[in-house]
């Protein structure tokens, strides 16, 4: 490792938490028993948007938030803050819903219009999030990469999408907006802004919390016991159970994503991926020069064990990756503490896209979990004979994403018919995955034959790794 990378942070959750000024104050747990219409697990920004379109719908909902540790805690305070339109899944097997292609290209065009609808909450609600919205650039440096990049720009057009939506630059034109070694080409996707993942989470807790709805801290739900139909003979509603006691609800609506497996029954739902990231110390406007990147573009690479990055508020690069990519029967990380050799591989990929970074302190690393369901797609669905009901599954697109999920579950649960109501990932379901070891077995496997391929393709090998395909396919990525 790096001797000036030992310096700095690892963990305490993520850097943006430090940037933010520190922890905000911590919320009572539940002081005892209660009733509520809707209780939502987890105040990540799956469970606080959904309280938040439920409040402003209806404002006469009693909403009780549970989070076991504070709002924010999980992936939404630790993301790259990508504010992106990018799709959760695949678009061939979404289409094999019942609206077909039809209804996948509703869902992109809903994700497109949800990075506004962030925008403008964010100025409604007067929550500054560092939001800036420059777009972003998909870069490709190997011959393989902008092989790649080709096929999907093909793809784009086959699926209907337009230079608005997504266009190619060249070389030069790449450079003009951001100098990367090696870089062939990029794919520009303008609905995309940088965020500062705390500052949106805590601002929209804030908002919540001021429009009436409880959300308690330090409260980890232990089980999520269904109701009874309430038009049946023994109606019984739907339970959240505590140490410090149940709240019972109309609706129990779980917003849990990498954590799931936590919960009694859930183990192999959603798989917990790791993702861990680094930041580097702010840098000086000679950095900056060799650099470029004015427009705070999002920048991610083609690689398959890919990069993304922002260029932070404060101009530092924040920059994440896979590194380890899971842990043995779901184990989650201790407060986001990465590996070392995480650090390491980040610090190496810092250097070779920015060498004009190659030297800087990096301040802080942490990691995550996101939530990666079977077949790579999201859900979001409700059950009214029971009163449960849960969003999330975005493998890792999540924080745009999450906004229009929670919009659905809301729609769903006032039983109101809505343009998003039909949208292909409402209802959705995905196989259980394998248990362990084997799980454990296949996501390294596959990991060490994407590292693999990249490997090959970073000695210039012109086609993208057979290696890689065959992934693709085992992991069930491929359709
Ligand atoms: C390092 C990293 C980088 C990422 N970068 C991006 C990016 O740039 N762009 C993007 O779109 N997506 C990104 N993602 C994914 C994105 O952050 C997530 O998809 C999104 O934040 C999910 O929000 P959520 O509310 O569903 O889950 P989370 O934010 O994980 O929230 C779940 C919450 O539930 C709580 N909880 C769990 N179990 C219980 C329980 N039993 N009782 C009570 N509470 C519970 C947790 O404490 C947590 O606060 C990234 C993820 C990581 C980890």
């Amino acid at each position: 490792m790096h001797n000036r990378d030992t310096g700095g942070r690892n963990g305490d959750v993520s850097f943006w938490w430090r940037a933010g000024g520190g922890f905000p104050a911590r919320r009572p747990s539940l002081p005892e028993p209660a009733e509520a219409d809707v209780c939502v697990v987890g105040a990540g920004f799956t469970g606080l948007w959904t309280a938040y379109y439920l409040k402003r719908a209806d404002p006469s909902l009693r909403i009780i938030v549970l989070e076991a540790a504070f709002a924010g805690f999980g992936a939404s305070g630790r993301n790259g803050g990508w504010l992106t339109a990018a799709l959760p899944g695949s678009r061939e097997r979404y289409a094999r819903g019942p609206g077909g292609r039809a209804a996948v290209l509703d869902l992109e065009r809903q994700l497109r219009a949800t990075v506004d609808e962030v925008a403008a909450v964010c100025a409604a609600e007067g929550i500054d999030a560092d939001l800036v919205k420059g777009g972003e650039l998909a870069v490709a440096t190997t011959p393989a990469q902008h092989e790649r990049l080709r096929e999907e720009l093909a793809a784009h057009r086959r699926w209907g999408l337009g230079e608005d939506e997504v266009g190619y630059l060249g070389p030069a034109e790449l450079a003009g907006r951001v100098r990367i070694p090696g870089g062939a080409g990029a794919l520009y996707l303008p609905q995309c802004a940088r965020i500062q993942p705390a500052k949106l989470v805590t601002g929209l807790a804030g908002a919540v919390e001021r429009s009436g709805v409880q959300i308690y801290e330090a409260t980890p739900v232990t089980r999520i016991v269904p109701g009874r139909g309430l038009d049946g003979p023994d109606p019984a509603p739907a339970r959240a159970c505590t140490v410090f006691g149940d709240v019972t609800a109309g609706y129990v609506l779980r917003a849990t994503e990498g954590f799931t497996a936590r919960l009694p029954g859930r183990r192999r739902d959603l798989l917990p991926m790791n993702s861990s990231m680094i930041v580097t110390e702010p840098l000086g406007d000679d950095v900056w020069e060799q650099i470029g990147w004015s427009g705070c573009e999002t920048i991610g690479d083609s690689a398959h064990v890919y990069m993304y990055a922002q260029r932070t508020a404060d101009g530092r690069i924040a920059i994440g990756g896979r590194g380890v990519p899971y842990r043995f029967g779901s184990a989650l990380d201790d407060r986001g503490t990465t590996q070392p050799q995480t650090v390491a591989i980040l610090r190496r990929v810092l250097s070779r896209l920015f060498p004009a970074a190659a030297s800087a302190r990096i301040d802080h690393a942490w990691c995550g979990v996101l939530g990666v369901p079977r077949d790579w797609c999201a859900t979001v669905t409700l059950a009214p004979s029971s009163g449960l009901g849960w969003a999330g599954g975005y493998t890792g697109h999540g924080v745009a994403a999450s906004n229009l999920a929670g919009r659905t579950l809301a729609d769903l649960v006032l039983g109101a018919d809505t343009p998003r109501t039909s949208l292909p990932w409402v209802g959705h379901r995905s196989r259980r995955w394998e248990p362990e070891p084997l799980r454990w077995a296949g996501v390294h496997g596959l990991y060490a034959m994407y590292r693999a391929a990249d490997r090959a393709e970073d000695r210039g090998s012109p086609r993208t790794s057979p290696l890689a395909r065959i992934g693709d396919r085992i992991s069930g990525r491929a359709v």
